[in-house]
C-alpha cells in the first residue's frame, strides 16, 4: 500500500506552525510497518489543493490530508475534494445531529456556520471526531482512497488512532511485516549500543533502530518475512535477545509507558502511591494520573515548592533544610517519608532538584536532582545529574522517579 500525506494550511507554509502532524503521522505509519512514500505541504489555496490531490491519487493508494476542514471561508479542503472526485456536496442529517448534540452538551448555541460541516461530498464515509465538529472524510474512486482529516492535532490524532489505523491494518493484514518496540529508560543510546552491538547480529530482512527521547530510548525492530508469522518470529527473536541484554532498563513494549507499567504493578500488588514534588511542580502526578484507572493506586501528591511547604505539608524538619539545603539527600528522604505517612500510602516518592537556569552552585550544579523513596521497610534517596536545560531536567526527573519506583516494586537494584 503506497501512502501519501498532504498537510494543508498557510500557517504550515509560513513556518508559523511547525508541521507536527506530518511527523506524528509518519511515526504512526512506521510503527504499523507501512511506509509513507510521499509527503507534500501546501497553503490554503484551492488550485494547489486540487493539483496536489490529483497528483497524489495518481501514484498512491491512500492519500491522507490534514487541515482546512473547518467551517470558515479559509477552509477549502472540502471544495477541493468536490472538484477532484467530482461529487456534489449533500447535507448529511446524521452528521448534523452529531454536531448539534456536541454543542448542546457544552451548553453553547450552535453558530449557523457549523451547518456547513454537515454539507459533505456525496458517497463519502465518515470517521467520527471526538473532539471537534469536523469529521474525517473518506472518499474512494478507482481503488484510490483519500481521507481528509482536520488540522487540529488533537482531533487529527484521535481520528487516525480510532479510524485510520484500523482502516490501514485491515487492508495490510496479509503483509508480512512486523514492528515491535522495546522501551527502555535510565540508559543513554550510546551505552545501549555498547551493550547490544557486540552481542547481536541482525538477520537480513530485519532492521533495528535506536529512538531516543528525554524519557528513554526505544529499540524499534522492523522484520520482513515471506509470511506474517515468519516476520513475527524474526522480530520476536531479536526482541527477546534485546530484552535479555538490557533487562534492567527495559520496562515494556509498544504502547506501554512508564506510568502505565508502574500503575499496573501497583494495582496488581494492591499498593498505593503518594508524591512529594518540588522541581517537577506536579509533572509526575500528571503522568501518573494520565493513566485511566489510576485512582485505584494513586492517593495524591503535594507540590511543595517552598521550604515552608516542605515543612508544613510534609513534616520536613526545618533544621534539615537549613543544614543540608532543600536539594539534598536528607530532605528528599524526609519528603518521601512525609508523603507516605500523610497520605497513608505504601510508597512515598519525592523529587527535589535544581532545574535552573539560576540557583546552581559548584557542589550542586543545575541539573542536580535528589529522588527519594519511602517504602514500608526503608527510606532512601538517590542523586541524579540530568543536564542543563530546565525543561529537559524536569522531563528526565519525572521518568527517573517513575523508574526508581518500578525497580523498587520489582526488586531490581538501582
Ligand atoms: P478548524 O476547524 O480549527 O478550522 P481545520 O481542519 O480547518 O480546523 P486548520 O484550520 O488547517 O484545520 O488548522 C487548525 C489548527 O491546527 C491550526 O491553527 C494549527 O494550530 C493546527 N495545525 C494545522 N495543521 C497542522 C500541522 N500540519 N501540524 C501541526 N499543527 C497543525
Ligand atoms: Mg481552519
Amino acid at each position: 500500500m503506497i501512502i501519501e500525506l498532504i498537510t494543508i494550511g498557510d500557517e504550515v507554509m509560513t513556518g508559523h506552525t511547525v508541521d507536527t502532524n506530518a511527523a506524528w503521522i509518519a511515526e504512526q505509519l512506521t510503527d504499523l510497518g507501512v511506509d509513507l512514500a510521499w509527503r507534500q505541504s501546501i497553503g490554503d489555496n484551492i488550485d494547489a489543493m486540487i493539483a496536489a490531490m490529483t497528483h497524489a491519487l495518481k501514484r498512491s493508494d491512500l492519500v491522507l490530508t490534514t487541515g482546512g476542514l473547518g467551517p470558515t471561508d479559509d477552509d477549502l479542503t472540502k471544495r477541493a475534494l468536490v472538484k477532484v472526485f467530482q461529487r456534489n456536496l449533500i447535507f448529511h442529517e446524521d452528521v448534523f445531529d452529531d454536531i448539534q448534540a456536541r454543542f448542546a452538551k457544552r451548553g453553547i448555541e450552535m453558530p449557523p456556520i457549523n451547518h456547513n460541516q454537515a454539507l459533505l461530498p456525496q458517497g463519502a464515509t465518515f470517521f467520527p471526531n471526538a473532539f471537534g465538529s469536523a469529521v474525517g472524510i473518506c472518499l474512494t474512486e478507482n481503488n484510490r482512497t483519500l481521507v481528509a482529516l482536520p488540522g487540529v492535532p488533537r482531533e487529527m490524532k484521535q481520528i487516525v488512532t480510532d479510524s485510520v489505523i484500523p482502516y490501514i491494518q485491515e487492508r495490510t493484514k496479509d503483509r508480512a511485516v512486523r514492528v515491535i518496540k522495546l522501551r527502555t529508560t535510565g540508559i543513554v543510546e550510546s551505552q545501549l549500543h555498547e551493550i547490544i552491538q557486540p552481542e547481536v547480529t541482525v538477520e537480513p530482512g530485519v532492521k533495528l533502530a535506536y529512538l531516543p527521547n528525554y524519557r528513554g530510548v526505544d529499540l524499534r525492530v522492523i522484520a520482513k518475512g515471506s509470511t506474517r508469522d515468519e516476520a513475527t518470529n524474526k522480530a520476536m527473536t531479536l526482541i527477546n535477545q534485546l530484552e535479555r541484554l538490557v533487562a534492567p532498563y527495559a520496562y515494556g513494549t509498544d504502547l506501554d509507558t512508564l506510568e502505565s507499567v508502574v500503575g499496573q504493578l501497583l494495582a496488581d500488588n494492591d499498593r498505593t502511591l503518594a508524591l512529594a514534588e518540588s522541581c517537577t511542580g506536579g509533572l509526575v502526578g500528571e503522568r501518573v494520573t494520565s493513566v485511566a484507572g489510576s485512582s485505584a493506586y494513586f492517593l495524591g501528591g503535594v507540590v511543595s515548592y517552598s521550604n515552608e511547604a516542605k515543612s508544613q505539608l510534609l513534616g520536613v524538619r526545618s533544621d534539615l533544610i537549613e543544614q543540608h539545603g532543600a536539594v539534598s539527600q536528607p530532605v528528599a528522604e524526609a519528603m518521601a517519608a512525609g508523603a507516605r505517612q500523610r497520605f497513608g500510602a505504601t510508597y512515598g516518592l519525592s523529587l527535589t532538584g535544581i532545574a535552573g537556569p539560576g540557583g546552581g552552585s559548584d557542589q550542586k550544579p543545575v541539573g542536580t536532582v535528589w529522588i527519594g523513596i519511602a517504602t514500608p521497610q526503608a527510606t532512601r534517596a538517590q542523586v541524579y545529574h540530568l543536564g542543563t536545560d530546565r525543561e529537559i531536567i524536569r522531563e528526565r526527573a519525572t521518568s527517573a522517579a517513575l523508574e526508581l519506583l518500578r525497580r523498587e516494586i520489582l526488586d531490581i537494584p538501582s
